[in-house]
């Protein structure tokens, strides 16, 4: 029997066309005060999926007041510290703090020697399944999958694709009370693309009341990556690209040797996929004001903004294809 607790999770939680994202460490290499390491926990159809796991994503997620029992994967992008050395103390924690379903810990090559040799402990209280990272669908949810694609870091790295399935089409009000339709599970039954007949004999088609499937969210995570057609091509009309911008322009030289991107450089692969808005994360702690980067991406990508630790973007689609973001700092 579910508690009042989990039900108004789990009703909520379901809710097609939503998603929170919730920023733990926006900072690269070394922490700073305010900027600690990689992870962003991606709330989605009532799972969570953290991408990354830098040290101190469990100081955040405690500080962030979040419940993350129902955590189903941890992705992480490349075998680089700033991105997985927050995974032990995380993996032994969540047992403490009650979770009990199964946990998959995905990433590339090696990342089972890593869990192996950080993780002492030989019950955690729930199932750890650890894989290696293969291109294609990852994570499989209830209404969701997380595709992983290879892009250009220094070492083996991947990005992740987290993608909606199709949202069913709004249901039409105006058009059911014409028809003489009642509330209740006959609607239910349109919606999920059933006919039914009415008392009076009517067969109603779904199409009559129920629009055409709107696209479910598309949401991006590039990890740690320079420019590259596999990205662009990946993001294609995506909801949000979550994008690394470790440089400046005015560092570009640096990025390239190093593998990474500039802000400018992420701000044209959204325009190039024609996404809708892009984050902007994994900043170097030189500098001290953001705005800079915030200001050359801006020049070619209106859309873009600026990440912060325990930054929580919550996101809606709305109408056919656009969507609804709010940001709100926990
Ligand atoms: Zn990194
Ligand atoms: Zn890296």
């Amino acid at each position: 029997m579910l508690t009042k607790a989990e039900k108004s999770r789990k009703s909520v939680s379901g809710t097609p066309g939503y998603a929170e994202l919730t920023f733990m460490g926006t900072g690269s290499a070394t922490p700073t005060g305010e900027r600690w390491l990689p992870g962003v926990l991606v709330k989605i159809r009532g799972d969570f999926i953290l991408l990354d796991c830098g040290e101190g994503v469990q100081y955040r997620i405690l500080k962030a007041g979040l419940k993350v029992n129902r955590l189903a994967a941890i992705l992480v992008a490349h075998l680089h510290g700033d991105h997985l050395y927050g995974l032990p103390g995380l993996l032994e924690s969540l047992g403490m703090w009650g979770k009990t379903s199964p946990l998959k810990v995905l990433g590339p090559a090696g990342i089972e020697e890593f869990i192996e040799h950080a993780v002492l402990s030989d019950n955690l209280g729930y199932e750890l399944v650890v894989e290696t990272l293969k291109p294609g669908v990852v994570v499989s949810g209830n209404g969701y999958d997380v595709i992983a694609f290879p892009v250009k870091h220094i070492v083996n790295s991947f990005a992740f694709v987290v993608l909606e399935h199709d949202l069913p089409g709004k249901f039409n009000e105006e058009k059911a009370r014409e028809l003489g339709i009642p509330a209740g599970p006959i609607r239910r039954q349109l919606l999920a693309g059933k006919k039914v007949r009415l008392h009076t004999g009517r067969l109603i088609e779904p199409s009559e009341v129920v629009g055409p499937p709107r696209k479910g969210l598309k949401i991006v995570y590039s990890g740690d990556t320079m420019p590259c057609a596999e990205l662009i091509e990946a993001s294609s009309k995506a909801d949000i690209i979550i994008h690394e911008a470790t440089f400046s322009s005015y560092n570009g030289v640096e990025a390239y040797v190093s593998g990474h991107s500039t802000a400018l450089e992420a701000a044209y692969t959204a325009s190039a996929a024609k996404a809708k808005m892009l984050i902007l994360q994994h900043f170097s702690n030189r500098y001290r004001d953001l705005d800079l980067l915030l200001q050359e991406a801006r020049q070619v990508f209106e859309e873009t903004y600026l990440s912060r630790d325990l930054l929580k973007v919550i996101v809606k689609r709305q109408g056919e294809e656009s969507i609804n973001a709010t940001f709100q700092t926990l």
